[in-house]
């Protein structure tokens, strides 16, 4: 790695485009005072990140951008870049994490900055647009620090012995290299604080999530409740329901039987029944019929014999008249049986007659025969019958009623014989009744248990709707799982156990279905998915936490491990910058003694600044707490032959001496990549100016040495002189020179 060329453009005083070539290890620049030799050394300083614009002489950015002249307009950017070989590939670039180190593959690294009027920075590595902390992080890599140790502006060549104790522990830190492990340190001390945030964080978001989980959790523990709680439920049911279909199915089994039964009883009987009322449809008795058209026609023969007996008498009674010579009635004797027959009639009709008013019309239709009739009887004159003729008559009557009377002994038979045969027949009625009566009993009997059979069925029915509710039921709560009861497999004692238990079944179903409905219904599927998701989240902060809590480890362990580090080389650093010194210090002073003491410092607090505020500020290296304690760089120096101790005491050369051998001595023992020194060697007297040239060729072995100076002595060491000089158009020109031409000049 070697620094190639510096370029500057707009920069402070070279308006125009200057590029200042470093091949050989010594280039020194002259020129008069105010040519812009220093602007040289504050455009490199600039280009490595210098943030301190008073440090560039400046009082914003727009003082580094070219003002312009009569002659030459003002430019509104500065840029300065400066060129390094990289064929050795040392230049590596810290990744985001900070834990790797990417190896820059180019040839030749440029880094660039531009600032323009309004203070905006740019940074550039090869071209591309980069973050200063980039720069600065490429720069460290080889060995080229912020803390500009290796830049000695003008007049500040005894900058070291008047900064602070810790300003000089980081600047002795810059030059041992020791940088890199510091922002390193820095990075893992941010990680750990971060880190312990994270975990804070976590910590709080799992304090904020525990009374949810526990919530949650006794939600579950009631859904697994509810769960078992359904599971018994369902067990329970698919027993309960089979058993009651197997119980209903029985009951239907029996009591179709018993119908069949009572059924097969009922039509017999009703056969039976009917059977008998057919007979008694036929139970008619002809001979009662005939019963009464018997007495009529013996009535009739009665009258007929009646009639006839009283003709018998009167003729009898005629003939008696004829033996004793009665007188013989003006009236035939037709006339008079006319009559008698017609009294007859209506007097048989009066004795039949029902009603008063019959009677009395009748007896007045005979009172009306008999007026009729006396007439006759008192204008007719008695008429002499025949006795033969009476005699004859009296024979036939007599011959007649004998018939009648015959008749009449024929019909009473009849009639004994119509009553005996209708009274058997009304025995064998009676019989048929008394079987009737009998078999209706019987059908009131079996209808009676028919009756039972139907309340019984009704019962079953009510049963079988009640069963299929409860199904129904069963499904809105356990769900349609429940038809899988029909597979359900009894045992095989229990099935004939009576309905008590099957009863006791009902009512723990029912308990438990009322605790379910106190339990509630939680969503438990949901509440389950919750639970999970919020013991997942605690479980992933959990591990999440305990994952920090190793990285919390592998930083301390880290931070230790770089402290150590640091503090191991930073001490070895010490010993072996000492030996330099001494030596350096020696030679200078041909004798006396220096060295360099650790020592501890309380500090105050300072605060950390954002990139964006650290523009042209000092870089903050350390966050620190306050009142902490920390370690700084103390000088101790004895000059020979002098009681002064005391810096303070030291005469301008004494201090510039000391403070180059201070310089010489660091970069001895760390050598940076360059050294720019801004006259440097301007307080020395001619001894002090070779001394000077020795140490410088000694160290231009290890770093390539950029020398501003007004010395003849430092000119004569150098490899290649350039000369700068400022035209009448203020831009400031750039020339090789030789040595002689460089003394003209530097004049
Ligand atoms: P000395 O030998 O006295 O130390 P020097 O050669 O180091 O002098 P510098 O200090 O580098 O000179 O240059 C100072 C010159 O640069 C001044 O003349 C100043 O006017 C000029 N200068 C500074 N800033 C600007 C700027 N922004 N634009 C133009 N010129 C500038």
């Amino acid at each position: 790695m070697k620094l190639k060329s510096i370029e500057l453009l707009g920069f402070k005083s070279f308006a125009k485009k200057t590029v200042i070539k470093f091949d050989n290890p010594i280039v020194s620049i002259v020129g008069p005072n105010g040519s812009g030799k220093s602007n040289i050394a504050e455009g490199i300083s600039f280009v490595l990140g210098e943030q301190s614009i008073k440090s560039l002489r400046g009082k914003s950015g727009a003082d580094l951008i070219f003002k312009g002249s009569k002659n030459l307009s003002h430019f509104n950017k500065a840029s300065v870049s400066v060129v390094f070989d990289n064929k050795d590939k040392k230049f590596t670039l810290a990744s985001a994490d900070s834990k790797k180190e990417i190896k820059l593959d180019y040839n030749q690294i440029t880094i660039s900055r531009e600032v323009y009027r309004d203070g905006i920075n740019r940074y550039l590595i090869n071209g591309s647009e980069v973050r200063l902390k980039d720069i600065l992080s490429v720069l460290a890599s080889v060995n080229v620090g912020s803390s500009g140790h290796q830049i000695i502006s003008q007049g500040e060549a005894d900058r070291i012995l008047n900064s602070s104790l810790k300003d000089r522990r980081e600047m002795i830190e810059d030059s041992l290299g020791l940088k890199v492990y510091q922002y390193r340190l820095k990075e893992s001390e941010r990680k750990l604080e971060k880190t312990k945030n994270n975990i804070k964080e976590a910590q709080s978001l799992r304090r904020e999530i525990a009374p949810y989980i526990n919530f949650l959790k006794k939600q579950v523990e009631k859904v697994e409740k509810t769960e078992k709680m359904r599971t018994e439920l369902e067990l329970l049911y698919k027993e309960y329901f089979k058993k009651e279909e197997n119980y209903i199915e029985k009951e239907k089994n029996i009591l179709n039987q018993e119908k069949k039964i009572i059924n097969q009883k009922l039509e017999k009987i009703t056969k039976a029944l009917e059977e008998t009322k057919k007979e008694e449809k036929n139970n008619f008795i002809p001979e009662q019929e005939q019963l009464q058209p018997t007495e009529e026609k013996i009535q009739k023969i009665r009258i007929l014999k009646d009639e006839l007996s009283r003709k018998l008498g009167r003729i009898e009674g005629r003939l008696e008249i004829n033996s004793k010579n009665l007188v013989v009635l003006p009236v035939s004797m037709e006339e008079i049986d006319v009559f008698i027959s017609d009294l007859q009639d209506y007097l048989d009709q009066a004795l039949l007659g029902n009603e008063l008013q019959e009677v009395f019309d009748i007896l007045e239709r005979i009172k009306v025969l008999v007026d009729q009739f006396n007439p006759s009887l008192k204008d007719e004159k008695p008429t002499n019958y025949k006795n033969d003729e009476l005699i004859k008559t009296k024979n036939d009557i007599l011959k007649e009623l004998s018939a009648l009377e015959a008749e009449e002994k024929k019909f009473y038979q009849l009639i004994k014989e119509f009553r005996t045969t209708i009274d058997r027949k009304r025995m064998d009625e009676r019989e048929e009744e008394k079987e009737q009566f009998k078999l209706k009993i019987e059908e009131k009997d079996i209808k009676s248990q028919d009756n039972l059979i139907s309340i019984q069925e009704d019962n079953l029915y009510k049963t079988e709707v009640n069963f299929k509710e409860e199904i129904r039921e069963a499904e809105v709560l356990i769900g349609p799982v429940i038809f899988s009861y029909k597979k359900f497999k009894l045992l095989i004692e229990s099935e004939n156990e009576s309905r008590e238990i099957q009863e006791i079944r009902r009512k723990k179903i029912e308990r438990i279905k009322i605790r379910l409905e106190d339990i509630g219904s939680i969503g438990s599927s949901e509440v389950i998915k919750e639970y999970q998701e919020v013991a997942e989240r605690d479980e992933f902060l959990s591990k999440e936490i305990e994952d920090l809590n190793k990285s919390v480890e592998s930083l301390k362990i880290l931070i230790k491990e770089l402290k150590e580090k640091i503090d191991g080389e930073f001490k070895e650093g010490i010993d072996k910058i000492n030996k330099q010194f001494q030596k350096f210090f020696e030679l200078m002073f041909g004798g006396g003694k220096a060295s360099l003491s650790v020592i501890n410092a309380s500090n105050r607090k300072k605060k950390q600044q954002d990139e964006e505020d650290i523009e042209f500020k000092n870089i903050p290296t350390l966050i620190e707490e306050e009142g902490e304690i920390e370690q700084g760089i103390d000088i101790n120096v004895s000059l020979p032959r002098k009681k002064s101790k005391d810096l303070h005491m030291f005469s301008g050369g004494e201090r510039s001496l000391t403070s180059i051998a201070l310089l010489f001595a660091i970069s001895q023992v760390n050598p940076p990549p360059f050294l720019i020194l801004d006259e440097t060697d301007a307080a020395l007297d001619e001894a002090n100016s070779r001394k000077y040239g020795d140490m410088v060729e000694n160290l231009s072995k290890h770093s390539q040495l950029i020398l501003i100076t007004h010395n003849r002595e430092t000119m004569s060491r150098s490899h290649v002189l350039y000369g700068v000089t400022i035209g009448i158009d203020g831009a400031s020109k750039l020339l090789s020179v030789n040595l002689s031409q460089a003394v003209q000049i530097a004049k």
